[in-house]
Parts: C-alpha cells; structure tokens; sequence
C-alpha cells in the first residue's frame, strides 16, 4: 500500500449527487477518512474534480490536498502550493455573453468557473435542447479552441485540450505521486480520460455506478460503497476492494 496513490473524484464517487451543485451534504467523518488514507499512503491522494478546487477546500475543510480542479482546466501540485489555471478562459467569453443574454427554462442553471462554464439541468422537466444546440454549434464554430462536455444532467464548456486526464498525468509525474501505482476512482463520462491515464501509468480504473463511464463494470455501486471502503481503508483495511481483479505482474505491488 506504501506504493499505491489514491486519485478521486468528488460528485457521485464520494459524494451523493444532489439536485444542485451546491446542494451536496459532505458526510460526517469523510474529511477525516480521507485525511487519514492521505497518511497511510504518505500523502499520495489527490482529489480530481469538475469543481474549482477552492470549493474542494471549503467542503471539505480542514483536509487540503493536492488537487485537479474544473476538469483539468486548475492544477495545485501538493497541498500547501499553489493553484496553477491552465488555458485560455477569455477564449469563454463570447460563450458568457449569449448565456447572459439568454433567459435560461425553468430548472436550468449556469455556473461560471471562470476556467470553464457548467449548464446544468439536472433540476429542469427535460434538458434545454435548444440553448444545447446553439452551445454546441459556437463550439463547433470555434475552430476546435473550444470544448463541449456531457456529463449527467449537466454541459460543460471548456477550452480544448484541458482533461482530467492531463491533470492526472501532470500529478503523476511529481512526489508523492510518481513512481507509484496510481488508482482513479470516477463515476462520470469525463472521468474516463483519467481512467486512461492511470491505466497508461500501470495503474488501476474504479469505476463508480449506477452507471459507470465508458460502459466499464462498476467496482462500487455508489458513493456510500466509495465511502464504505475508504473508512475501512483509513483503519488499516486493504486498499484493493473486493472483487477487484489486479493482472497478476501487477498483484502485490
Ligand atoms: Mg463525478
């Protein structure tokens, strides 16, 4: 386990999906969970979120750890240092402004990370297809500087080239992180370009249900069986869940 790292994401893998962002409730004793997983693995665990990492911090204080945040798009290497943000958010603004001008359908809401822009519609009767569509079409209007993510209920626009995946190899590559066994642990579409990076790296995917990303087998079946294995895992349980199998160059390292 002293060479293993721990990669996770926050909404639906930790946390149970809410019908806002900032509706989510932080169970009590995950922070201290997670602190103390962070210490066995002496300090190689990193939160991987779709959240700007300054939220990360706020939910769930007083844990910090190195972090991904908005996708890729804010990068903060170790706990204490800072928090890079990669790309070009100005190339969002034509975006913003027809978001300001538009008058959003009942339900849907706009959140504005600065690096990324989220259309959320998780609250809405059906999702706004017509504002999806001209979305979609300035992106592609955009000579690919642009991205349009789905995730569930929710569109994220980026700039291009940002990924959770990039982030995941950029954490890798620096104590404590390299040179470990890195195991991601997501539940969403965009976590698949993490889950690919830790396989490049030799490492472990667990996918996180109802319905995990890229039509992999859940090795949880929700955030409670995330945080179920994490509490056992902070008191000194085994780090490879049940059921999980690990090719056999790979077992015991
Ligand atoms: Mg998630």
């Amino acid at each position: 386990m002293p060479s293993d790292a721990l990669l996770l994401d926050l909404d639906g893998t930790l946390l149970d999906i809410a019908p806002r962002p900032e509706a989510v409730v932080v169970p009590t004793g995950l922070p201290a969970a997670l602190e103390a997983v962070r210490a066995r693995l002496e300090g190689a665990l990193a939160l991987v979120s779709g959240r700007p990492i300054g939220e990360l911090d706020r939910l769930l204080a007083p844990l910090r750890t190195a972090a991904a945040g908005v996708h890729g798009a804010e990068l903060r290497r170790r706990p204490d240092g800072p928090v890079e943000r990669l790309g070009t958010p100005s190339l969002l603004d034509p975006l913003r402004r027809l978001l300001a001008a538009t008058p959003l359908p009942e339900g849907v809401t706009v959140e504005d990370k600065e690096v990324a822009i989220a259309l959320h519609w998780r609250r809405a009767a059906e999702p706004p297809a017509a504002l999806i569509a001209e979305l979609e079409a300035r992106v592609a209007a955009s000579d690919g500087s642009l991205e349009a993510i789905f995730g569930k209920a929710v569109l994220e626009l980026r700039p291009a080239g940002l990924d959770k995946g990039r982030a995941v190899a950029a954490l890798l590559a620096e104590p404590p992180f390299a040179g470990r066994r890195p195991i991601f642990v997501g539940d969403d579409r965009t976590d698949e370009d993490a889950f690919r990076a830790v396989e490049r790296a030799g490492g472990l995917a667990f996918p996180v249900g109802p319905t995990p990303p890229g039509g992999r087998p859940a090795v949880f079946a929700g955030p409670g069986a995330v945080r179920a294995w994490l509490a056992s895992v902070a008191a000194g349980g085994a780090l490879l869940p049940m059921g999980v199998i690990v090719p056999m160059e790979e077992a015991g390292g």
